[in-house]
């Protein structure tokens, strides 16, 4: 705290009017400086500094950002019937149709260095950072419950494909690129193991804990777990927002809860929290919402 109280008179904060507005004392973060703008009402936040390797400060990070209750959110369950919808409507707000700038900032540490490595994409969707690390010369496998979204990421792509069943799990299918590098199963995660898929050199985790089921959180992390080598890193997108005002998904994963259900098996960094607030935030109700990217560094 009194390190961030040093910063405080070289960080002022300008609300889009161009002003210092300072509504209140800022409440100050692990790794930004946060306020309220007092003229627009605009949330206002200001990277601090990376500090690599030091998030053991959350005890003093509680409050606005850090809340541990999720409120009604632990009662919310999406079915898998409900995101097949969405896919058939077209609700699919959460595709985006750029890399992720918070995987190419952290490719580096994604890859460690290792080439050819083997890359899971949880609850992948049509993630198009798939063909992405597989023109790269890595082994992509995703898993994703919409039959229609694996087709339409082969079909966005120009990608030819074959499909074949999953002997060991009834009604799945998997769906892979005929140059062999990128396999993407049909059904549900919770339907896989390390038998089944191998285990994973690398984790890219967007969209996908956040969309897993509050109750279904801890089962979700211990498959994970058990589907990753030793020596794999695991890049993990959150979101933060005030989940008293969206029912999710995405939902509000608090920090106190990555450690819970990851920290007894890896080492968890946070990497950065970027402002990702825009205007379907502002119509969901919110006045702010970041994502929070954490390093599980998974040792031998
Ligand atoms: N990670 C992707 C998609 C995020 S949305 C991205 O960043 O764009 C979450 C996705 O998970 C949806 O496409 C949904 O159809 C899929 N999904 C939801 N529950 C699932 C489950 N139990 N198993 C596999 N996929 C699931």
């Amino acid at each position: 705290m009194e390190r961030h109280q040093n910063l405080k008179s070289r960080l002022p904060l300008y609300c889009s009017f161009g002003g210092l507005q300072l509504s209140k004392e800022p409440h100050f973060d692990d790794h930004q400086m946060i306020t309220v703008c007092c003229c627009c009402g605009t949330f206002l936040t200001k990277k601090l500094q990376a500090f690599p390797g030091d998030m053991d400060h959350s005890a003093d990070a509680s409050g606005l950002l850090e809340g541990s209750d999720i409120g009604s959110q632990k009662e919310r369950v999406v079915t898998e019937e409900e995101w097949l919808q969405k896919w058939e409507m077209g609700n699919i707000g959460f595709h985006k149709e750029q890399r992720h700038p918070l995987l190419q900032k952290y490719l580096d540490v994604l890859l460690n260095g290792r080439s050819g490595l083997r890359i899971f994409f949880p609850l992948c969707g049509k993630a198009v950072e798939m063909k992405w690390l597989a023109d790269m010369g890595h082994t992509v496998v995703g898993v994703e419950v919409s039959e229609q979204a694996v087709k339409e990421f082969f079909s966005d792509h120009s990608l030819p494909y074959c499909e074949e069943p999953v002997p060991e799990i009834s009604g799945a299918k998997m769906f892979q690129s005929t140059s062999g590098n990128i396999s993407l199963y049909c059904c549900s995660i919770y339907d896989l193991s390390s038998s089944i898929v191998g285990k994973f050199d690398g984790v890219w985790d967007r969209g996908a804990l956040v969309a897993v089921n509050p109750c279904d959180r801890q089962r979700y992390a211990s498959l994970m777990i058990s589907l990753v080598e030793k020596n794999s890193s695991y890049l993990l997108v959150t979101v933060s927002y005030d989940p008293n005002k969206h029912k999710g998904p995405p939902f509000y994963v608090p920090e106190s809860e990555i450690k819970s259900l990851f920290g007894n098996c890896c080492e968890i960094r946070c990497l950065e929290k970027v402002d990702d607030f825009s205007e379907r935030h502002r119509q969901w109700g919110l006045d702010y919402f970041l994502e929070v990217l954490y390093l599980l560094k998974f040792v031998a």
